[in-house]
């Protein structure tokens, strides 16, 4: 599936040098509650408010694992084309932070909840490619340390610990930033046509850390650094450029590149050293005493797989099978999922392609104007749909019906309301046109007799008159057939 590429293509890596790039992406599972309490997981809450005594790890109390994440997890391990484990098991990872309390992360290590998958992207050059997938894992988030609110302390929200991630392992097959943002837009589109993550990038729920090594074109793999917690596509994009440099300057200056954990100063541009790269022998694994093995039923993976959406791949050809749409068209309406919703909406039995159209040109013309997405138009699928009526029906004419697009933005009102309130409908009766051809072609006839010795290119002459006259509404068909009758008659 063609998936268009609005992203600029990253700036060059030198000749001789490859770039290599594996992706570890967080995605926050879309769910009323956490992983293993029954605390609420309501974004944007007020501080500490959605917090059990498991969140908090309060001694004596028990995990129990939450049937609908394992569910969404499934379900996103399948739209992976992965393998799931009808074993897994949830370990502890240990380390220190003041917003863990726990003091060790659940997450699944020896046994993930399903391996290998891959996810088709296009490369920077249109062609298809296959990112494999190396894992997909559950484990919890930890709190959220907050710096800004006390001049002296640091405070802890605990909303966040607990809720349950998806951690997604990429192998290292992508070569360039472009195609590690492509990954990025494709893996999202994914989530949210599956429903297992809103992939809101700014509130979070969707992370990715970057591993990022070069070579000498044709070498072994060069030692990585891992660029943490980057959590917009323009920081994907400029982390990995910049790190890619940087580390080729290194080898070029004679430095060996040290594995590290960087982190990416979204106001200078570039990365710096956070910690050397810890080992999973560091975090003491172990499988979780509290909590049983997770045994799957194959009979229950096969019900989640009878219940999947429609994936992107699959719209994509349905819009072209039953809309006739053309194949850029359908992809570019169904690489956003709230678009291909949007078209769906808007659609009612209207002229598909036309439908597309208006999308595709005028409404994403003002969307991109206003700085804002589908999902915040400022029109309504069926109000659209109401303004293409107009045109179909012949009230308007397309360039008018753009101008009361933005008037509908404006004013929130609709179409019928604005073109009657501004007298914009199209004149297409021949009664009306016919006149006021009639007085132009009086005041004109010089012109019309030099028409008729031959002239003709007059001929668009008297069509501007007719439109200067109706300021622009009159249809152009009749006006057009009214002008060559009476120019004839003449
Ligand atoms: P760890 O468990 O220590 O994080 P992994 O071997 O599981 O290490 O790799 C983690 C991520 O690093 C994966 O996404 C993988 O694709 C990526 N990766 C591994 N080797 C390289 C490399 N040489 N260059 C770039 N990325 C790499
Ligand atoms: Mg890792």
């Amino acid at each position: 599936m063609p998936t268009p590429n609005p992203t600029p293509s990253s700036s060059a890596i030198p000749p001789g040098w490859d770039v290599i790039i594996g992706l570890e992406v967080h995605a926050q599972i879309a769910s009323n509650s956490k992983l293993f309490s029954r605390a609420a997981t309501t974004p944007y809450a007020e501080a500490n408010t959605q917090v059990s005594f498991i969140d908090a790890a309060l001694p004596g109390v028990l995990p129990r694992p939450n049937q609908a994440c394992i569910n969404q997890a499934i379900i996103t391990a399948l739209g992976l084309n992965g393998n799931i484990q009808l074993y897994s098991r949830f370990d502890r990872k240990h380390y220190f932070y003041p917003d863990l309390p726990q003091g060790y992360q659940i997450s699944q290590y020896h046994h993930p909840i399903s391996l290998g998958g891959f996810v088709a992207i296009q490369d920077e050059n249109g062609n298809d490619k296959n990112v494999r997938v190396t894992r997909l894992h559950m484990e919890q988030d930890a709190g959220k340390s907050v710096h800004d609110l006390m001049p002296d302390a640091t405070a802890i929200d605990l909303n966040r610990s607990g809720v349950a991630l998806m951690e997604i392992v990429f192998e290292p097959d992508l070569t360039s930033s472009q195609q590690a943002v492509n990954l990025m837009r494709t893996l999202r589109n994914l989530l949210r046509y599956l429903g297992s993550c809103d992939g809101n990038m700014e509130a979070g729920n969707l992370r990715a850390d970057v591993n990022v090594s070069v070579r000498r074109s044709g070498a072994p793999l060069g030692t990585r650094c891992e660029l943490k917690n980057l959590n917009s596509m323009r920081f994907i994009q400029q982390a990995i450029d910049y790190e890619a440099q940087r580390q080729i300057d290194c080898i070029e200056n004679g430095e060996t590149i040290i594995q590290q954990t960087r982190l990416f100063d979204t106001q200078q541009g570039r990365t710096h050293a956070m910690r050397s790269k810890e080992e999973a022998h560091d975090y003491r694994y172990f499988p979780d005493p509290d909590l049983p093995p997770l045994v799957l039923e194959q009979t229950h993976i096969d019900a989640l797989k009878e219940q999947m959406p429609e994936l992107p791949q699959q719209r994509y050809q349905r819009f072209i099978d039953s809309y006739k749409l053309k194949p850029a068209d359908a992809a570019l309406l169904t690489s956003d999922k709230s678009t291909a919703d949007y078209f769906e909406n808007a659609l009612d039995n209207r002229d598909a392609p036309t439908v597309a159209r208006w999308i595709l040109g005028a409404l994403k013309g003002l969307l991109n104007k206003d700085n804002t997405d589908i999902d915040s138009s400022p029109i309504q699928p069926s109000a659209l749909g109401k303004l293409i009526d107009l045109v179909d029906n012949g009230t308007l004419s397309e360039r008018i019906a753009k101008d009361v697009l933005n008037d509908m933005a404006e004013s929130g009102e609709d179409a019928p309301t604005i073109v009657q309130r501004k007298n914009l409908a199209q004149i297409s009766d021949s009664d009306t046109l016919g006149k006021i051809i009639d007085t132009i072609l009086a005041q004109h006839q010089d012109k019309v007799a030099a028409y008729h010795n031959g002239k003709e290119q007059l001929f668009g002459f008297f069509v501007g008159e007719t439109m200067r006259a109706t300021q622009g509404k009159a249809n152009p068909q009749t006006a057009n057939a009214l002008l060559k009758d009476k120019l004839k008659a003449q």
